[in-house]
């Protein structure tokens, strides 16, 4: 047995400092019981915790570090970037440069303003899209995240147009009184919202891949329609790319797949590690937010130098020749023998994937939507946890997480991963 004497030392102390002992609750391990791994040290696709034990990392600080950890090249142009000074709070080149990356690589983005977090580009997002339409709804899809912004925190109430209700405590009902659901995947849902209030609705966001509730795959032509829908009644189309974005291509999921939003959002990849978000689309949307117009968002540390620099030359790595097509291909053979590894062991289990996501649900229909993703059994998957943990496998601690690939990963990291799962998964049963 590994000794996480260390982990659970530091962790006593953090449950008396911060709330549960941490800054972000699923790092809690709540969801797999068990007290966390407090983590070290990364280099490439490994991590070590406190009691140095060593492990193959999927988490890769849920989807920022595309690259591995601690990339030499992202390591030393943040030793650059701090002893010209971490912060400025005016223009800098590096901030036009990471501008003229992003418009580049993403086909809807036009422009796009630089935030610090996924829930500061969601939000801000919302309140263009807003300002553009004159209209206050906001149509989002249960089990879709896009952070913990008033209004996106809401989810299934029962029927498809039910007005959502906070799923949050210290949330008021005003604040999600203008947010509806629809089931993921569900065109005709979303149909039937628009036939009766699409006059209402100023934009629909979505995580073009869901990737909040395990990885949930868009069927096919289900962007398209929103596209379409979106488009006749005059409401915007938002893509949450904050996961998608850089990941599936320089594109994200809209090129992936072929849709254009009007708005889109990002974060993790384009920090290399660093805090950062963005959101940008529409010369004519984005011309509504301040100083150019009337929508009001700003912050301190947005366009942060040292988040640009180690973006700047993540997003640079990315473009190299066939690293999606790579990423591809690795995601696609961890998750075949994954699937493998569970019918040798007759675990009833699925596996999702989408370029480098992939989740393994433990059920044995592939969920299509939240009620589906829901029945997976996230017992089964708390003992498939522990059991990777003990062999060395770091799992998000939780089972309606993606799994995240890097270009670090090697093809024995993948090796040593299915034969962990192959004892895990007669271990789950
Ligand atoms: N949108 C999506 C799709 C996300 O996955 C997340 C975070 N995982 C967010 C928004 C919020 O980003 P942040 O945690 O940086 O606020």
């Amino acid at each position: 047995m590994r000794s996480h004497e260390r982990s659970r030392a530091i962790f006593a102390q953090a449950q008396g400092l911060m709330p549960g002992g941490v800054n972000s609750p699923v790092r809690a391990f709540r969801a797999v019981g068990g007290d966390p791994v407090v983590m070290a040290l990364g280099r490439g696709a490994h991590v070590w915790d406190a009691d140095g034990n060593e492990y193959i990392d999927y988490v890769g600080s849920w989807g920022p570090l595309i690259l591995g950890h601690a990339h030499p090249s992202v390591v030393q142009i943040l030793q650059k970037a701090a002893e010209r000074g971490a912060s400025f709070g005016a223009l800098t080149e590096l901030e036009v440069e990471m501008a003229r990356l992003v418009c580049d690589a993403v086909p809807s983005i036009e422009a796009v303003r630089f935030v610090n977090s996924g829930t500061e580009a969601t939000m801000s997002a919302l309140r263009v899209a807003r300002a553009f339409t004159g209209r206050d709804k906001i149509l989002k899809f249960e089990g879709c995240y896009h952070g913990h912004v008033d209004a996106l925190l809401a989810k299934a109430g029962s029927g498809v147009a039910t007005l959502g209700l906070p799923d949050s405590a210290g949330v008021p009902v005003a604040a999600t009184a203008d947010t509806l659901l629809a089931p993921y995947n569900d065109g005709d849902a979303v149909r039937a919202i628009f036939a009766e209030r699409g006059d209402e609705i100023a934009a629909v966001i979505i995580e073009p891949v869901a990737a909040n509730m395990g990885v949930v795959p868009p069927r096919p032509r289900f962007l398209q329609e929103l596209r379409a829908i979106t488009e006749q009644a005059g409401a915007l189309l938002i893509f949450d790319e904050v996961i998608t974005g850089f990941r599936l291509a320089p594109g994200g999921a809209q090129m992936y797949y072929g849709v254009l939003p009007d708005l889109t959002c990002l974060g993790k990849i384009i920090g290399g590690g660093l805090p950062v978000g963005a959101y940008g689309g529409r010369a004519d949307v984005m011309a509504l937010v301040a100083p150019s117009g009337p929508v009001y968002q700003a912050g301190t540390l947005s366009g942060n130098p040292m988040a640009m620099a180690a973006g700047i030359v993540t997003l640079r790595i990315l473009q190299n020749e066939g690293v999606y097509r790579g990423l591809d291909a690795m995601g696609a053979e961890l998750a075949g023998r994954l699937r493998e590894a569970a019918v040798q062991a007759e675990a009833a289990v699925s596996v999702t994937q989408v370029g480098s996501l992939l989740t393994v649900f433990f059920c044995a229909e592939a969920p299509a939507d939240y009620d589906g993703a829901k029945r997976a059994d996230a017992g089964r998957y708390a003992k498939f946890f522990s059991s990777m943990l003990e062999a060395g496998v770091y799992l998000p601690p939780s089972q309606y997480e993606a799994w995240f690939l890097s270009l670090a990963h090697q093809q024995r990291d993948i090796d040593a991963t299915v034969e962990a799962a192959r004892a895990a998964f007669a271990a789950s049963r």
